[in-house]
């Protein structure tokens, strides 16, 4: 058959050709991309709309080259990235990908195998078991865990509330909440330094955020059990049922440790479920000195770690554990006829753990960055992380104009200005950090974020990207303390 010239290219996917040139350009623009990182703003400078803007409103007709896609990629797309490879990005939870996770990513789209069923991709089920049984005994949880891969702590924490919701009160599965309208009122605790995606999780689930009660914490931030304790006899002389408790290792602001083996004789008491919602700090526990980061979590129902925080494998991935998994498979269990398989062994079927059906290959990419790095390799990057927050926490300490304003356990430091002079002002002290925070960001050389912390406003300095260095955090401190003097001038 002869090529007409002029017809309508041809069908099918990307020729090979193309496509080896393409991938080829694209690892090479990668690669010298996270060489460079450095030299872009670490936050993006657009405003609201330009991004979307610059760009048509309807899809091209006729296919275009990927130079012209690339190149516009690079005016385009480029500088609406805040820069999360920036070795100066200390907000939030300052996470990064790294070389093996983004070669996992990059070929785990190209297998897009679908991992619902076992027979739907072998690999993705047994792979998953491996990387999380690796993870697990890295941060010393005992076997009796299962583990199954989800996007995000938030929805892990979702899951973990559904297996307790059908822990407790296993009719609600078939007759819904709204079933029973006059039934008792369900009950879930945690700290109030505790992350929002339990308030997300308890809407989702239709107990209500009304449902939950936030219990208050000491003075170093951790959930005071007598409280909890309290709280629970109380809900029960009410005819409340009491379903699960949240206890945190590294809560969001502070990164403090609520006592989870307190927590834990209580929830073994009264017969609820225990689930640790660890996605900053659990990984901690796999550093020699801190083992004991995980201490008593071997006794909660479930635990959530997310490896996209803290172990340099590329968002997303999260890591759920879980002593009950019949509890998650009893909770959204619903095999349709055209699912059903007939293996000859028993398998383990993604799709019964959670909500989704399809599942993606995640896992490849937590099992390439340990076997890249090696469990030493991961250590020891972690404990430099640590060493640096030391550090910084200690210029803080030793400073006249600057305060910690929380115990700095793992990597994060919280602190603010407070010139001896506005010292006994504290809405001027409020200001005076929101302008610094500002000031410092719109360098371009550092990204820090802020939390309300009693009631203070109050700047954090996260240390978790793979890239940074001593460099990088004295830069920051002297980002501050130069900006502090300009706006006191
Ligand atoms: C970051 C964080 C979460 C939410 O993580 P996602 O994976 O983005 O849902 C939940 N809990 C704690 C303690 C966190 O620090």
């Amino acid at each position: 058959m002869t090529e007409r010239s002029g017809g309508p290219p041809p069908l099918g996917d990307m020729d090979g050709a193309a496509f080896r040139q393409a991938g080829h350009q694209l690892v090479d623009w990668i690669a010298q991309y996270l060489e460079d990182a450095e030299h872009y703003p670490v936050l993006s400078r657009v405003r609201p709309g330009d991004i979307r803007d610059a760009l048509p409103s309807s899809a091209p007709d006729a296919g275009e080259s990927f130079d012209a896609i690339l190149a516009d990629v690079e005016r385009v797309i480029v500088p609406g990235i805040t820069h999360w490879n920036h070795p100066g990005f200390f907000a939030y939870f300052a996470i990064s990908g790294s070389g093996p996770g983004i070669l996992a990513e990059f070929m785990s789209a190209a297998f897009n195998a679908q991992g619902m069923l076992w027979r739907t991709s072998p690999a993705v089920t047994e792979l998953e078991e491996v990387a999380l049984g690796w993870l697990r005994r890295l941060v010393h949880l005992p076997e009796a865990f299962e583990g199954v891969i989800y996007d995000t702590a938030s929805i892990a924490t979702l899951h973990a509330l559904a297996a307790a919701r059908q822990d407790a009160v296993p009719e609600v599965r078939e007759q819904g909440l709204a079933g029973r309208p006059d039934g008792p009122g369900l009950r879930v605790y945690c700290s109030e330094h505790a992350h929002s995606s339990v308030d997300k999780a308890m809407i989702m689930l239709g107990l209500g955020l009304s449902s939950l009660r936030r219990i208050e914490a000491d003075t170093q931030f951790r959930m005071r059990p007598e409280r909890l304790a309290e709280a629970i006899s109380r809900d029960r002389r009410d005819g409340c049922i009491p379903l699960a408790v949240v206890a945190t290792v590294g809560t969001t602001a502070v990164t403090s440790v609520d006592p989870v083996g307190a927590i834990a004789d209580i929830c073994d008491r009264e017969r609820l479920w225990l689930h640790v919602d660890a996605a900053y700090a659990g990984a901690a526990a796999m550093i020699p000195g801190f083992e004991a980061t995980l201490d008593g979590c071997d006794r909660a129902a479930s635990l959530v770690i997310n490896p996209h925080k803290w172990l340099f494998t590329p968002f997303d991935l999260s890591a759920f554990y879980c002593r009950r998994m019949d509890r998650v498979r009893e909770a959204f269990s619903v095999t349709p006829s055209y699912l059903q398989t007939w293996d000859t062994e028993p398998v383990r079927n993604l799709m019964d753990t959670g909500v989704q059906l399809g599942r993606r290959f995640r896992a490849l990419k937590l099992w390439m960055v340990l076997r890249h790095f090696g469990a030493d390799g991961m250590r020891r990057r972690l404990a430099e992380h640590i060493r640096l927050a030391a550090l910084f926490g200690r210029w803080v300490d030793a400073s006249e104009t600057f305060e910690r304003v929380a115990p700095v356990p793992f990597s994060v430091v919280c602190f603010r200005a407070s010139p001896p002079e506005l010292r006994e002002d504290d809405s001027a002290l409020d200001d005076l950090n929101a302008r610094l925070l500002d000031a410092v960001n719109a360098t371009g050389d550092v990204f820090l974020s802020h939390a309300r912390i009693k009631n203070r406003f109050t700047l954090r300095l996260a240390v978790g990207h793979i890239r940074t260095t001593e460099r990088h955090v004295a830069r920051a401190w002297e980002l501050l303390q130069e900006q502090l003097t300009a706006l006191h001038a």
